[in-house]
């Protein structure tokens, strides 16, 4: 399904970067709940931060689709690591690409390109997750800045990184965005989750009190802010389809693997009927998966980014995919499949997870059936 020498070329970059440097380790950083530092540091060196950002601030100019690539194959040994690239290449740095000036674009896109300034991306609040229009984080305009005061909840990489993109209401009541950086008077990250999987995310509250933003740190605001976060969604829901896709194919690729190895009455598991249909059920939904989302990261309908019915689809049936695969891969082991000296254990807590990053796949329904109902009614 790839295209090009190009996309072979940084596949198998991924593959191998993940095979010396991440499987090894990924194992210790979940026991551990150890958001790896280390590996962002290794993407700037292998040019992955800068990989959708322009040429003219020090990165490759390339697309989601390349991402997706990188994503799904980092995702089939760490998806807490995928999830803390995907933020950087998907989410908060197309918002400066997109809505910032030219100052703030130099001075933080070569910055996460040589990696050092990473990005969060922060909507969740305590009170409010699914409904954005509810939001409570204020920014107040005094003069040439903006006062922001309130608390976000589950931030991946919240207590990790450099610059926060923070969704809020403006004091004009509109919901938008800007950028607050980790050193601002007022700021503090506050108490840390300690999740199911996703061990590694560092994910963390945010609190701001009377935090002081310059003006030019607002992204989007006004009228028709929010339509243009949602559209950015398009685009983030398909690398985190791609996280769950990786997360299934290597359960699925374990589960067949142990299928050839462990016998029953002298004969591997592959060879008995009841457990040949599992593995076609799993074979069959990770193709069915691949396709969606691939097809959707190759959609570019929406001046760059795929529609809502298209990415909202690849999301809900990866990731909703990725908890029923890995819950077969379990099966497959049997009782060792359920032990934590297999990974198996580990890609069923991460896929479960995956449900709610960035939204539950349930809200993608709701988004779904409201644009088949204003279509049909
Ligand atoms: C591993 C992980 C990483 C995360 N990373 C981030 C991050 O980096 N940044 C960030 O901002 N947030 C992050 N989140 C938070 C995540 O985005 C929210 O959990 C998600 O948006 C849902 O919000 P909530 O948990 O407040 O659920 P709620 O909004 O309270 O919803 C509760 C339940 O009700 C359902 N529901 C809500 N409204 C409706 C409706 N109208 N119709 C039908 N059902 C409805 C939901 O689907 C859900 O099942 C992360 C969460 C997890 C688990």
């Amino acid at each position: 399904m790839l295209r090009s020498n190009v996309e072979e070329l940084i596949k198998k970059c991924a593959i191998r970067f993940v095979d010396s440097q991440i499987r090894p380790l990924a194992r210790k950083w979940d026991e551990n709940k150890q958001y790896p530092l280390e590996n962002m540091k290794k993407f700037a060196e292998l040019g992955l931060l800068g990989l959708r950002i322009p040429k003219q601030y020090g990165g490759s100019g390339r697309g989601l689709f390349d991402a997706v690539i990188v994503l799904e194959q980092i995702a089939k040994a760490d998806a807490s690591t995928a999830v803390n690239l995907h933020v950087q290449l998907n989410a908060s740095p197309l918002y400066i690409m997109l809505y910032s000036g030219e100052e703030v674009k130099k001075k933080f896109l070569p910055a996460l390109v040589s990696g050092k300034v990473l990005f969060s991306m922060a909507q969740t609040e305590p009170e409010v997750g699914s409904n954005l229009t509810e939001l409570r984080t204020l920014a107040r305009s005094e003069g040439s800045h903006y006062v922001v005061n309130g608390t976000k909840s589950m931030i991946t990489m919240g207590a990790n990184a450099d610059v926060h993109l923070v969704y809020l209401r403006f004091d004009d009541d509109s919901i938008g965005c800007l950028l607050l950086e980790k050193d601002t008077e007022g700021f503090s990250v506050g108490k840390s989750e300690d999740f199911l999987g996703m061990r590694g995310l560092g994910s963390a509250e945010l609190v701001f009190q009377d935090c002081q933003v310059p003006e030019e740190n607002v992204l989007l605001k006004g009228p028709g802010s929010l339509r243009k976060m949602l559209t950015m969604f398009n685009g983030t829901r398909v690398g985190l389809a791609s996280i769950s896709l990786g997360i299934a194919e290597a359960a699925f690729e374990e589960a067949l693997r142990y299928s050839k190895l462990r016998t029953v009455s002298g004969k591997p598991l592959i060879a008995l009927q009841g457990l040949q249909w599992k593995l076609a059920d799993m074979a069959v939904n990770v193709e069915a998966m691949k396709h969606l989302v691939y097809s959707a990261a190759q959609d570019t309908k929406l001046n760059g980014f795929p529609d809502q019915f298209t990415s909202s689809a690849a999301r809900i049936v990866a990731s909703e995919g990725a908890v029923k695969i890995t819950n077969m891969a379990m099966d497959i082991f049997g009782g060792y499949g359920y032990s934590k000296e297999l990974s198996i254990e580990r890609y069923l807590r991460d896929a479960r997870g995956m449900i709610y990053v960035g939204g539950t796949t349930d809200i993608l329904r709701n988004a779904i059936g409201a644009y088949l109902y204003k279509k049909n009614v």
